[in-house]
């Protein structure tokens, strides 16, 4: 017998520049092209994971440069989403503070409406030479709030995308069938 498609929605979140298009198209394409438009997507991408049919949405969102970047959420975004994608630059220390900022919002919401699936990734990890935020303040932050972490390139591989929205939709699996 055949078993349901799985469906989740996942938002794709963090400051302007941090790498959100460059991640999502590397996850939908496995290719990275450098310059992607400033414009908010949402793509559909249909694919088999661990044997299961799956039907993913994906909102990639755009953050105009806000001093408080919580309120480039909007609440129907928040509630769209089964799962989030934290993403700020391991160069760019801001980007990691609105990241913080973000988190703080998703956390409100959660008061309201209970758990969801949060994955915080530190993208542009092959820019060592500037990196302006130790992976260890990115897992502290992730650990604090129960979310997943990776450091990642989008530029330099496919595996480090499959594997940050594979692990969130074991996530928004997981806190399903709990809930
Ligand atoms: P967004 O505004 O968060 O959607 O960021 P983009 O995906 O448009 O990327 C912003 C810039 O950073 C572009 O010039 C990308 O080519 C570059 N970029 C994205 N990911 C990486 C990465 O992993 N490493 C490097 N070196 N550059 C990246
Ligand atoms: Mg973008």
């Amino acid at each position: 017998q055949q078993q349901p498609k799985v469906e989740a929605n996942i938002l794709v979140l963090g400051a302007e520049n941090v790498g959100k298009s460059a991640l999502t198209v590397r996850f939908l394409t496995r290719r990275f092209i450098g310059e992607y438009v400033g414009t908010e997507s949402i793509y559909t991408h249909n694919v088999t994971v661990d044997g299961r049919e799956t039907s993913f949405s994906i909102w990639d969102s755009v953050c105009p440069q806000n001093p408080n970047a919580q309120n480039c959420i909007t609440e129907d975004q928040l509630r769209w989403a089964d799962g989030f994608i934290l993403v700020y630059s391991i160069c760019d220390r801001d980007s990691f503070n609105v990241a913080r900022q973000q988190l703080q919002r998703i956390r409100q919401m959660k008061k309201r409406h209970g758990p969801v699936p949060v994955i915080i990734v530190g993208n542009k990890r092959d820019l060592q030479h500037h990196r302006e935020v130790p992976s260890q303040e990115g897992r502290m932050l992730a650990l604090s709030s129960d979310c997943g972490f990776f450091e990642i390139s989008a530029a330099e591989t496919y595996h480090g995308s499959l594997v940050v929205f594979h692990q969130l939709l074991e996530a928004v699996r997981e806190n399903r069938s709990s809930g």
